[in-house]
C-alpha cells in the first residue's frame, strides 16, 4: 500500500490530472493513453483487484460504474460509445495493483 502509485495520487503525494473527485473515488487521465479518451476511475480504498473485492464493496463498485457513465457524458462520448475495462491479474496485463476501471473512447476501438 505504501508503494502504491494510485494511493499516492489519491493522497496528492504525486500529481495527476484529476477530472473528478468525491469521498470514495477519483477520476484521472491515464498517463499513457490508449485512446483519445482514456480515463481511470479509481476507488480511494486500496483494493488490489477484483479478486479482493468483498460483499461490503458492492456500493463502491456500482458507484464506479455510475461515475463512468457521467464522465463519459461529460466527455461527449456517450452516444458513439466507449469501453469500460478492469484488468485483473497478470494474464490480463494488470500493472497497478490498486483496483481501477479504464474508460476508453473517442474513436472506434479495436476488439481483439
Ligand atoms: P492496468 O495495466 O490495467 O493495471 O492499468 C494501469 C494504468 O495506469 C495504465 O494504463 C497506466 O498507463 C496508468 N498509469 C500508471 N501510472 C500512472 C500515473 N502516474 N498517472 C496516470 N496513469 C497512470
Ligand atoms: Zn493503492
Amino acid at each position: 500500500m505504501e508503494d502504491c502509485i494510485f494511493c499516492k495520487i489519491i493522497n496528492k503525494e504525486i500529481s495527476s490530472e484529476i477530472l473528478y473527485e468525491d469521498e470514495r473515488s477519483i477520476v484521472i487521465k491515464d498517463i499513457d493513453p490508449k485512446a483519445p479518451v482514456h480515463l481511470l476511475i479509481i476507488p480511494k480504498k486500496h483494493i488490489e483487484s477484483i479478486n479482493q473485492l468483498e460483499d461490503k464493496d458492492k456500493d463502491l463498485i456500482s458507484e464506479m460504474l455510475i461515475i463512468a457513465k457521467g464522465i463519459a457524458k461529460d466527455q461527449g462520448i456517450s452516444e458513439n460509445g466507449y469501453r469500460l475495462v478492469i484488468n485483473t491479474g497478470k494474464n490480463a496485463g494488470q500493472t497497478v495493483d490498486h483496483l481501477h476501471l479504464h474508460l476508453l473512447g473517442g474513436e472506434k476501438l479495436p476488439w481483439a
